[in-house]
């Protein structure tokens, strides 16, 4: 590659984002990051990413879409530290630059992994753009440098997270499982999550991935999935955000299977036995809840995938 390469020629990726069918949260360890144990799933709502060439040297990020204002598009963003990171590693003496567009669907600070999906996609799309011959095992290895949730939607479909949830081993469901999550408006910050945590809890347990999870996504029946879904993070999170309490709940009165917290929230995943009862229940949760903010996903689907490639 070289810096004559055309400046119209670009790469289009499509990158999902998580929930956390469990998560098993160990006590702080001296690097500031916990021990986890979770088990997660992709779910079909997305980011897209386009990245174009650029003049030699220059990665520059926009974003576009609902969520945009809650995003800084500056050398911070983990879209352009994932395509530096690329560059640098890669790099063919700084002939290489992108611009990358973010059309962002994932929620901002929601609990399920936005900004790793961008630097994942970011790593993908300009892996491609520059014509890299790197494996998925080597983005992924990358993606780990830049945060412990990038490898995992490189990955998608349903995989167990160890270490700090970037150690990756997939996990051979069957099915699908058809989830309405309820959105906020406001966002957590992970890290007072996680600070709340420990104040909650002083001693917790080793984290493990229960068997009995993974024995009911062999079934694929939600209704065994239902009884297995867990997250250690849940209490903090209610504990800084009182009124997710009141959401988690009303997903069960209306006909949800269960409801779950995902990741570090503020996002509440709530797991149904088909199609036609997500719709139900995403329509009540709409009035109930007074929002348009209810999504209905399902899961799991494929991890960061190349949509586009026009040169
Ligand atoms: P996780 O589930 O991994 O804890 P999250 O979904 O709760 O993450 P993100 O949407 O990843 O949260 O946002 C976390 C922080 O990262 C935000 O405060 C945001 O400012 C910053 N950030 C940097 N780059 C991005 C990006 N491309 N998209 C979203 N947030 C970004």
């Amino acid at each position: 590659m070289s810096a004559t390469q055309p400046v119209d020629e670009s790469v289009r990726v499509r990158v999902p984002a998580k929930i956390n069918l469990s998560l098993a949260v160990g006590p702080a360890r001296p690097d500031g990051y916990h021990d986890l144990a979770t088990v997660f799933q992709a779910v079909s709502l997305h980011d897209e990413l386009t990245a174009t060439w650029a003049p030699p040297g220059e990665v520059v990020v926009r974003t576009v879409g609902p969520y945009a204002d809650r995003v800084a598009d500056d050398e911070d963003n983990l879209a352009c530290r994932a395509a530096r990171l690329l560059m640098n590693r890669h790099g063919d003496g700084g002939a290489w630059g992108a611009h990358l567009l973010v059309d962002k669907g994932i929620p901002v600070a929601g609990g399920m992994a936005g900004g790793s999906a961008d630097a994942a996609g970011a790593l993908l799309a300009c892996a491609a753009l520059w014509d890299l011959d790197l494996s998925p095992a080597d983005l992924r290895e990358l993606g780990a440098e830049l945060g412990a949730d990038v490898p995992f939607p490189l990955l998608g479909g349903t995989a167990v997270g160890t270490n700090r949830g970037d150690e990756l081993v997939p996990v051979l469901g069957r099915g699908c499982f058809h989830w309405v999550l309820a959105l906020s408006d406001e966002g957590l910050s992970t890290p007072e999550v996680f600070a709340r945590f420990d104040e909650l809890d002083t001693d917790p347990d080793a984290p493990r991935v229960p068997d009995e999870l993974l024995a009911a996504l062999g079934t694929g029946e939600a209704t065994e999935l239902a009884g297995r879904l867990h997250n250690d993070l849940t209490a903090a999170a209610c504990d800084l955000r009182p009124d997710l309490a009141r959401t988690l709940e009303l997903g069960t009165r209306y006909g949800a299977l269960a409801s779950l917290l995902s990741g570090s929230g503020p996002t509440v995943a709530f797991l149904t036995a088909g199609e036609s009862q997500a719709m139900d229940l995403a329509h009540t949760l709409r009035g109930e809840l007074g929002t348009d903010a209810v999504r209905r996903v399902r899961g799991p689907v494929s991890g960061a995938k190349l949509l586009q490639v026009l040169r």
